[in-house]
């Protein structure tokens, strides 16, 4: 049985990334397809905004904690997520399948040139992969059948979107219907980070839940869209005590 937690009505898998990866089996071998996404604070506030986005998350057949204010919330709420399972991380143990399993994925986002750089690190990481297409995520609304098309065509098992949160967790919900493959996963800059044209915070920051603060200090033009994440902290504390409906 899928167990979740509640934070502000999106139910997130309470999983640890062993967890996450055998559900990531299971709903390879279920019919029909299937959405993962990750958001982190400032994606679970934005659906407060937009309620579209709330049931488009809402709806996921699995929904993991990116950010570490997601597993805070969960403990200002007393129903604790197990730990925070980052979508980069959750996509390379997918990869690692691939010794054992053949799995096919289609790279779709990011810059020109950028999925297939990460592609081919990923190829020499995990000389098994499958890896039977791949498209940059800039297109104009003409170009969109196409590029499905060019998915269905190469026929992935896992169909890998990185237009970057919310826009590929939108772009997914909107064309599921004709997409040809068994799970979509939102990734972000994960290719970004694979192609070596991004950098992860250092583990230090990862482990003591301050990855917003190192990307605070690489990209500090996201200051205004990072408010979102005391806000967040701020909106689950208020529900919690009832001083918010
Ligand atoms: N991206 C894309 N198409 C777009 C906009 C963005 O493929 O129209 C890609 C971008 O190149 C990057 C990724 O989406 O690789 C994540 O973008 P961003 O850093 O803006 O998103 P976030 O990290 O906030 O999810």
């Amino acid at each position: 049985m899928r167990r979740t937690v509640k934070i502000l009505d999106i139910p997130v898998d309470n999983l640890t990334m062993e967890g996450a990866v055998e559900r990531f089996k299971y709903l390879l071998g279920e019919p029909g397809i299937h959405t993962i996404y990750t958001p982190n604070a400032e994606i679970m506030m934005a659906a407060q905004r937009e309620p579209d986005l709330k049931a488009i998350l809402s709806e996921a057949d699995m929904l993991l904690p990116d950010g570490a204010g997601v597993v805070l919330a969960s403990k200002i709420i007393r129903d604790n997520l197990k730990e925070r399972v980052a979508g980069y991380d959750l996509t390379l143990n997918c990869f690692k399948l691939s010794s054992k399993m053949n799995i096919s994925y289609f790279f779709f986002g990011g810059k020109p040139g950028v999925a297939e750089e990460a592609a081919k690190k990923v190829q020499t990481e995990n000389p098994d992969i499958n890896i039977v297409g791949i498209r940059n995520g800039y297109f104009s609304a003409d170009e969109e059948s196409n590029i499905i098309e060019q998915i269905n065509a190469s026929n992935p098992d896992v169909l890998l979107v990185a237009l970057g949160a919310p826009r590929q967790e939108k772009w997914i919900y909107k064309n599921k219907h004709r997409l040809n493959a068994k799970i979509c996963i939102g990734v972000g800059g994960t290719f970004d980070v694979l192609a070596g044209r991004a950098k992860r915070a250092p583990v230090f920051f990862q482990k003591n839940g301050l990855e917003w603060l190192y990307r605070l200090y690489k990209e500090p033009w996201r200051f205004i869209r990072m408010l979102d994440l005391p806000r967040f902290i701020l909106l689950v504390t208020a529900k919690k005590v009832g001083l918010k409906k």
